[in-house]
């Protein structure tokens, strides 16, 4: 099964995201479970908790469709103690958050060093915080997403991944998410089908398809190898569909989110439905 979605708003309320998510006819969706761009949010409510479930189920969403992601300002590998504990307590509040809303899934972006630490520390670091994070909490599964390595960003390259991987103690709650635009920006090629096949084929090797949790399908606007991080419709920038067509057409990616961040949310209805018709494509072929 193939389940493909956006990230939705969930202004108004948690349900919204549901609701949003069924009217552009998604079958997985990805939401802030709180403002992204703050570190306090006020505790979620038995109401609010009890309609995201309700909105979830009549509109046929389970855990397994669904990929929160957590808050921006959130750095696993901080360099600075104080600033490191402060994330660790916003990370841990955002899988309590999940594991409230009987979710089962947490995309996070690794961590920044932030030219203070080297990156094998900084990648040590992102992977302690996620080991504090997971003692303290059950059934949520810690999602890396692969970052384009704008900055001091990690998580650019799939070692970095496998590094993080590597150092957490319950394999079975660690997996990752693959940005396409991220991975294009930081020199995995998509543009066609050889190219696919030899960028998963590496993802396979180093990191390996059965920690893979989710994907985000994004068109790049920024180029190849550029480490710029910035989204484009599908089909309209630097990758082309190629990869998004492959992605659907191959059952590596079954059962898992995958997930628009493109630009447009005018068009995720076309999006999705363009997605979906990649895969009778195959059958008709
Ligand atoms: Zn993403
Ligand atoms: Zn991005």
């Amino acid at each position: 099964m193939k389940y493909v979605g956006a990230h939705v708003s969930a202004a108004g309320g948690l349900a919204n995201a549901a609701i949003r998510a069924a009217e552009i006819k998604a079958t997985a969706f990805a939401l802030f479970t709180k403002n992204q761009r703050q570190w306090r949010a006020a505790p979620l409510t038995r109401q609010t908790i009890d309609e995201f479930k309700a909105a979830c189920e009549q509109h046929g969403f389970g855990p397994g469709q669904i990929l929160p992601h957590d808050s921006f300002l959130i750095n696993l590998g901080h360099p600075v103690q104080e600033a490191l504990e402060k994330s660790r307590e916003a990370f841990l509040d955002e899988l309590q958050r999940c594991e409230q809303l009987g979710l089962t899934l947490l995309n996070f972006h690794p961590g920044s060093h932030l030219m203070q630490i080297d990156e094998e520390a900084c990648l040590s670091r992102i992977a302690a915080s996620v080991n504090y994070a997971l003692e303290r909490t059950e059934g949520v599964t810690a999602v890396i997403e692969n970052t384009a390595g704008q900055g001091s960003n990690l998580g650019f390259r799939f070692e970095h991944l496998a590094a993080i991987i590597d150092q957490v103690e319950d394999k079975s709650r660690i997996g990752v998410c693959i940005d396409t635009c991220h991975a294009f920006a930081a020199g995995y090629d998509l543009r066609t089908r050889e190219a696919c096949e030899e960028t998963f084929a590496e993802f396979g090797r180093v990191v390996g398809f059965e920690y893979l949790r989710g994907m985000h399908l994004n068109d790049a606007k920024s180029t190849f190898g550029s480490r710029v991080d910035r989204h484009h419709s599908l089909g309209e920038g630097n990758i082309g569909h190629e990869p998004f067509r492959f992605i659907m057409q191959d059952p590596r990616f079954d059962n898992i989110p995958l997930v628009l961040e493109t630009i447009n949310p005018d068009i995720w209805a076309e999006e999705i439905a363009w997605l979906k018709a990649q895969q009778d494509a195959e059958q008709a072929a």
